[in-house]
């Protein structure tokens, strides 16, 4: 059984803090407009992820755990 992940950004919510790029510089990067970019993929299960996401000061990152096969 494979689960797979993925991250949704709200762009409206993000305020570019980084800190997202600096828990997992793999997934997430804040271009220079100060909006984070997805650069990695997401790999299921990856607790820098998982933390990335639930530290986002705004809230502006959703992650979707998709079932498995
Ligand atoms: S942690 Fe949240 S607010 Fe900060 S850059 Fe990442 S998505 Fe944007």
């Amino acid at each position: 059984v494979s689960a797979s992940w993925a991250v949704e950004p709200d762009w409206e919510r993000c305020i570019g803090s980084g800190s997202c790029a600096f828990t997992a510089p793999e997934v997430f990067d804040v271009d220079d407009s100060g909006a984070v970019q997805l650069v990695g993929p997401v790999i299921a299960g990856d607790p820098l992820v998982q933390l990335a996401v639930e530290n986002c000061p705004t809230g502006a990152l959703r992650l979707i755990q998709g079932g498995g096969a």
